[in-house]
């Protein structure tokens, strides 16, 4: 199995050689951080994606969903305070001419104290065996302590820079600790400036007078906005939440992770309007809620965690990320975030419109709190595909790689094999082929061995493979070889739907 610093690399090579994602622009050379989905890719993003809508919209009476242009007044992005602070932080090295998020770079730092401090405890756990303590160790341990009381001390210094806009802040504590870069170990830095994300675009034709617009970086202003809309024609009542999935656009300072960190990415978000007071009560029933969601996925629990924000965006008074362990660490997957009456109350402001709501039970009218849920389809793409992937050493001495994917959630359900491609075989194939597409995303192939065949569908991810045979012309039977385990059944036609659709209920 490739080592943990290998895997991203070889998850990218397999997601491009078997048609799941491939570099925008290939040809030309690539778009950085821009990134296009293939046959697999897109089916297996669908999935997800209405996997999402299932479970948020259609399970919840009282969530509706929506689908919003990504142009919107560019009023709206002043109101949301995203022209003034959807900054992040930049610095550039003045000798290899790398650009960085100067936060990004303490916070790596961090992770390798964090490191130190668990090769430590790594250590005397092998030293002292079952008698080992973590939690005393931790307290007691000078090394451990040490390290503890750095990674606090940074904190300390680069949150409330960060909270009230100090560059020159973060920039000392880049120097006092003596950063380099990475790549070329120079600590000949820049001062760190303050770099909006959004994309700006035109509107109109210039002789009219173009008005400067933005692509959307967030899809929940979608939302705000329509709440009105959507509460008076929907007649619901709070609590109640509108949700949404579609592009969201930030021009990343650096994006070099994959998918993990895109300038065009996706993202499914659900605003909950809630009565103010109820908000902290709400937060932690969506922490939960989205917790379960995420191992509902078949994502394993130890690779899931919380994360509390240190520090909070412009609009929320708590957050939290779920976080998966990626290939590069443990990062944010998701984001739940309590953003009190911020930006109804902001748009009320900035349109002159009233956006209240008249709650019948109390008798009161008021702009209702939010509790949002937001998660990057595209992270939770790569996390599933993380999970998936495994190599494998077989009873025979060889190997193979393959897509462990919920079978719910794989691009294609059944894959079909004429065993040769004469005597009838292909006819008796299509048919059974074409019996099943209805129902099922099917792949038909008659090319190469069937050892191939099999390998080919267990590195895509299909969970079951149907090879029609000279019995098949006999007796109306097949063999039905199972993803995970190979085992093979030889099973009439006329069942194969429902084993495939049994499979498919379990996530
Ligand atoms: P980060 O700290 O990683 O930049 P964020 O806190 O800015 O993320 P949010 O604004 O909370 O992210 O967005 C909600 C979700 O959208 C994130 O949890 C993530 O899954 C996804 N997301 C945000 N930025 C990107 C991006 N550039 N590429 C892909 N997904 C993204």
């Amino acid at each position: 199995m490739a080592n943990q610093a290998d895997l991203l690399k070889t998850i990218i090579a397999h997601a491009k050689e078997y048609g799941f994602v491939f570099q925008s622009s290939e040809i030309y050379d690539g778009l950085s951080a821009v990134y296009d989905y293939g046959p697999n890719g897109s089916e297996l993003k669908k999935n997800i994606r209405n996997y999402w809508w299932k479970t948020m919209v259609q399970m919840h009476e009282n969530i509706v969903g929506i689908d919003t242009a990504i142009f919107m007044h560019p009023t709206v992005w002043k109101a949301s305070g995203h022209v003034d602070a959807f900054n992040d932080p930049m610095i550039d090295n003045k000798d290899s001419k790398k650009r960085y998020r100067a936060d990004v770079l303490i916070e790596d730092y961090i992770t390798k104290i964090e490191a130190k401090i668990n090769r430590e405890i790594f250590k005397a756990q092998k030293r002292f065996g079952t008698t080992f303590d973590e939690k005393q160790y931790r307290q007691t341990n000078q090394r451990v302590l040490t390290s503890i009381k750095k990674i606090d001390e940074i904190k300390a210094r680069l949150y409330p820079a960060m909270n009230k806009n100090n560059m020159a802040a973060i920039k000392h504590l880049i120097e006092d600790l003596g950063i380099a870069d990475p790549v070329s170990g120079s600590k000949n830095w820049t001062e760190v400036r303050q770099f909006n994300l959004m994309f700006s675009t035109r509107i109109g034709s210039t002789a009219d007078g173009a008005t400067e617009i933005y692509l959307r970086p967030e899809t929940a202003q979608g939302i705000f906005i329509n709440y009105l809309n959507v509460q008076k024609t929907t007649r619901m009542k709070i609590p109640f939440g509108i949700a949404q999935t579609g592009k969201a656009f930030r021009n990343e300072i650096v994006a070099r992770q994959f998918i993990f960190r895109m300038r065009e990415f996706e993202q499914m978000e659900m605003q909950f309007f809630i009565r103010p007071g109820t908000e902290m009560e709400w937060y932690h029933y969506w922490k939960e809620e989205r917790m379960n969601w995420h191992l509902s996925m078949g994502i394993p629990k130890e690779k899931l965690r919380f994360h509390d924000h240190d520090k909070l965006a412009h609009y929320a008074n708590a957050a939290v990320d779920i976080e998966f362990e990626f290939p590069m660490g443990f990062k944010e997957l998701e984001g739940i975030h309590s953003r009190t009456d911020f930006d109804l109350s902001a748009h009320e402001k900035f349109s002159g419109r009233k956006l209240r709501y008249f709650d019948s039970e109390t008798n009161e009218s008021y702009v209702p709190y939010v509790v949002e849920t937001s998660i990057g389809l595209d992270r939770m793409f790569l996390a599933m595909l993380t999970n998936a992937y495994t190599e494998e050493k077989l009873n025979d001495g060889s190997e193979r790689v393959l897509m462990k994917l919920p079978p719910q959630f794989a691009p294609y359900k059944v894959a079909v094999f004429p065993l040769t491609k004469k005597d009838g075989l292909p006819e008796k194939a299509r048919g059974i082929m074409n019996s099943l597409k209805n129902s099922f995303m099917c792949f038909y192939e008659e090319k190469d061995t069937i050892g191939k065949r099999y390998r080919r569908h267990d590195a895509i991810g299909t969970p079951y493979c149907i090879t029609v045979d000279y019995q098949t012309i006999e007796d109306d039977t097949v063999t039905i070889r199972e993803r995970n385990s190979m085992q093979q059944e030889r099973v009439s036609i006329d069942k194969i739907a429902g084993i495939v659709a049994e499979r498919l209920k379990v996530v």
